[in-house]
C-alpha cells in the first residue's frame, strides 16, 4: 500500500467514527503458537493459624529409571558415579546445579592435593586421575609450595562434562533431590522424588548413593545422623577471585614475608605434631589487621584471613579463601540466606584490605564470586561404623577397606599434614546408615567424629568414600544382595581391578 492509499484509509476511518458508525477492527495476533496450560493444583489445606500447610497428593511422571543413582555431583558424587559406571552399572549422576564438581566448581576450592608434601603416600584411585586429566587437559597450575595442582574451578567443569560423558554416566544437571520412596518394606529405597523446571518428577534406581555433602537423601529416607553444635561448626566462606593482580610484586611480597603453617595459629591455639609448624603456607591474615588500623575495613569485621592459591599469567589471584563466617547451619534455608549475603560483604572488605596492604594487589578488582557459599560442616551420617579420632590419627586398618587415605587432618583447630608417608585405611562401614537400605552415603557426611571429619572431608578422602560407595552398589545390582549385605571380597576386587589401593 502507498503512502498515499494508507493516509485516505485512515482518512476514511476516522470519518466513519465520527459519524458513529462501527466497524470491525482487525485485531493483530499477539499469541503465536500454541497455548499451553497444565491443570491447576487439587486444593491444599492451610492450617488455621497459618503455621502448616497440608499437601495435596500428586501423580508424579517417572522422568528415568537406572541401576545405580548417584545424587549429587561433588568430588564424591564424580567418583562414585565412574566408579559405578566402569563396574558396569547402568549410571545417573543427578546435580541441583548445572555444573559437575561440588565444591571445586561451585564454590571455586582448586586445591584437590595441597597436602601433598614430600613423603606423602596416597592410593591411586578416581581422585588422582581427576587431577591427572585436568593438568594434561591444560586446566590446572602447579599450586606454590608443592607438587600438587591448582584445578582451574571453571575450566573443571569441562573436565568433569568429559570425563562423565565418555564413561557412559547419564547427567541430570538443574535436578534437586527433594524425597524418597520406599519399597513396601518401608526399609529399602526404590527411587527420588526431585524438582527441577520440569517439575515433580521420579527417578526410580536399584541402589541409590548419598553424595549431597549434607546427607539429603540419608535425612529424606529418616536414617540418623549428627551435627556439630552450631557453635563448633567449621565455618563456612565465601571463596572469591581477583583480576588485575600484578601477581610478580605479590609473589615477591610472599617471599620477603613468608609464611608457615605456625601462622595458621597466630590468634588461636592449633594442634600439630610439629612437623607442619615450619613448612611454607600461602597464608595471609596479620595483613587484615593493618587493614583494621588503618581504617580500610569495619573493626568488627574480624572473621578474614586464609589462604591463596593460583596466581595466573593474566594477573588473576584465585580460589582466595579468606572470609569466613560462623554459627550458621547449612541445613536452614534462612542461615543459608544470611550467611550468602554477609559472605559477599565479608569478601569485599577482603579485597578491599587486599588493595590497600597487600603489594601486587594495588589495582585488583573483584573477578567474580563462588557461584556458591562455601560449606564444611553439617549431617554425618550414623553408621554401621563410625569413624573416630584414634582411627584418622593412628593408622586404622579395616577389613572392610575401600581404599586408603594420607594421614592429612585439618579443621577444628587441628592440623595434621602426612609428610611421613602415614596413612589409615577408610571402612565401607562408614558409608552405611543403620535404618535405611540400597543407600550409601559417601563424602563429607559419612559417619563419624568431629577429627575424622577433619580428615574425610578433605576432596580426596570424598573420592575415596565415593569410589568405593559406587563400585559396592554396582556390585550389589550384579549380586542381587543389598548394601548392607554387599559381598565385600566382590567389592574389594572390583576396586582393585580400578586401581585402588585398599591397604
Ligand atoms: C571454603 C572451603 C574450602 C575448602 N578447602 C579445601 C581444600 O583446600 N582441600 C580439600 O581437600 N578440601 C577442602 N574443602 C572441603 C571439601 O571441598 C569438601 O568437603 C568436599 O568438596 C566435599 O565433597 P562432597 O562430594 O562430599 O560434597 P560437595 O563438594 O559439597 O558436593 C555435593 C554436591 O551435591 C549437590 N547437592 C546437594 N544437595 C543436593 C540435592 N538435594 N539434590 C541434588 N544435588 C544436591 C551440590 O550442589 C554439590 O554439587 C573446603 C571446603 C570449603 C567449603
Amino acid at each position: 500500500m502507498s503512502d498515499e492509499d494508507k493516509y485516505a484509509a485512515r482518512a476514511q476511518r476516522m470519518l466513519t467514527r465520527w459519524s458513529g458508525q462501527r466497524m470491525p477492527v482487525q485485531r493483530r495476533q499477539t499469541v503465536e503458537g500454541e497455548v499451553l496450560r497444565q491443570n491447576p493444583p487439587a486444593l491444599g489445606e492451610l492450617a488455621a493459624d497459618a503455621q502448616t500447610y497440608q499437601e495435596p497428593g500428586k501423580t508424579l511422571p517417572v522422568l528415568t529409571q537406572c541401576d545405580v543413582l548417584v545424587v549429587g555431583a561433588g568430588p564424591a558424587g564424580i567418583s562414585a558415579a565412574l566408579a559405578a559406571r566402569r563396574a558396569g552399572a547402568d549410571t545417573v549422576l543427578l546435580e541441583r546445579f548445572g555444573c559437575f564438581g561440588g565444591v571445586i566448581t561451585t564454590v571455586g576450592m582448586e586445591t584437590l592435593a595441597w597436602y601433598r608434601y614430600e613423603g606423602t603416600v596416597e592410593g591411586e584411585g578416581i581422585g588422582i586421575e581427576m587431577e591427572r586429566i585436568a593438568a594434561k587437559m591444560g586446566g590446572a597450575i602447579k599450586w606454590p609450595y608443592n607438587d600438587s595442582q591448582c584445578l582451574d574451578a571453571d575450566f573443571f567443569k569441562v573436565v568433569a562434562d568429559r570425563l562423565i560423558t565418555e564413561a557412559g554416566v547419564r547427567p541430570i544437571l538443574h535436578c534437586l533431590a527433594v524425597d524418597v520412596i520406599f519399597e513396601d518394606d518401608g526399609k529399602r529405597l526404590r527411587g527420588i522424588v526431585t524438582e527441577s523446571k520440569s517439575g515433580r518428577q521420579v527417578v526410580l534406581a536399584k541402589r541409590i548413593v548419598d553424595c549431597t555433602g549434607d546427607a539429603d537423601i540419608a535425612h529424606l529416607a529418616g536414617a540418623s545422623y549428627r551435627k556439630t553444635p552450631k557453635d563448633k561448626m567449621l565455618g563456612m566462606t565465601t571463596v572469591f577471585n581477583a583480576a588485575g593482580v600484578d601477581t610478580a610484586r605479590f609473589v615477591a611480597y610472599t617471599e620477603s614475608q613468608p609464611a608457615t603453617y605456625a601462622d595458621w595459629s597466630r590468634t588461636w591455639a592449633q594442634e600439630t605434631t610439629g612437623k607442619e609448624d615450619a613448612l611454607r603456607s600461602p597464608y595471609l591474615d596479620k595483613e587484615f589487621d593493618t587493614a583494621r588500623e588503618l581504617g580500610v575495613i569495619p573493626q568488627n569485621s574480624t572473621n578474614l584471613g586464609g589462604s591463596w592459591s593460583a596466581l595466573t599469567p593474566a594477573g588473576e589471584a584465585t580460589n582466595l579463601n579468606l572470609a569466613h563466617m560462623y554459627g550458621f547451619d547449612a541445613t536452614d534455608v534462612m542461615d543459608l540466606t544470611a550467611a550468602e549475603m554477609q559472605g559477599r560483604q565479608e569478601a569485599l572488605h577482603a579485597l578491599m584490605a587486599l588493595k590497600k596492604v597487600v603489594p601486587g594487589f594495588e589495582d585488583a578488582k573483584l573477578r567474580n564470586f563462588g557461584m556458591t557459599l562455601g560449606v564444611r560442616d553439617s549431617r554425618k551420617i550414623i553408621g554401621r561404623y563410625n569413624l573416630c579420632s584414634e582411627d584418622v590419627r593412628n593408622q586404622a586398618k579395616f577389613d572392610d577397606s575401600v581404599g586408603i587415605f594420607p594421614e592429612f587432618i585439618d579443621g577444628y583447630n587441628i592440623l595434621i599434614l602426612p609428610t611421613t608417608g602415614r596413612y589409615f585405611e577408610v571402612p565401607y562401614g562408614c558409608m552405611v546408615p543403620l535404618e535405611v537400605d540400597n543407600l550409601l552415603v559417601a563424602g563429607r557426611c559419612v559417619a563419624g567424629d568431629m577429627v575424622s571429619h577433619a580428615a574425610m572431608r578433605n576432596m580426596m578422602a570424598c573420592t575415596v568414600t565415593g569410589q568405593g560407595a559406587g563400585v559396592a552398589a554396582a556390585v550389589s545390582v550384579q549380586t542381587g544382595q543389598s548394601t548392607a549385605e554387599v559381598d565385600m571380597a566382590a567389592v574389594q576386587a572390583e576396586l582393585e581391578r580400578q586401581g585402588v589401593r585398599l591397604h
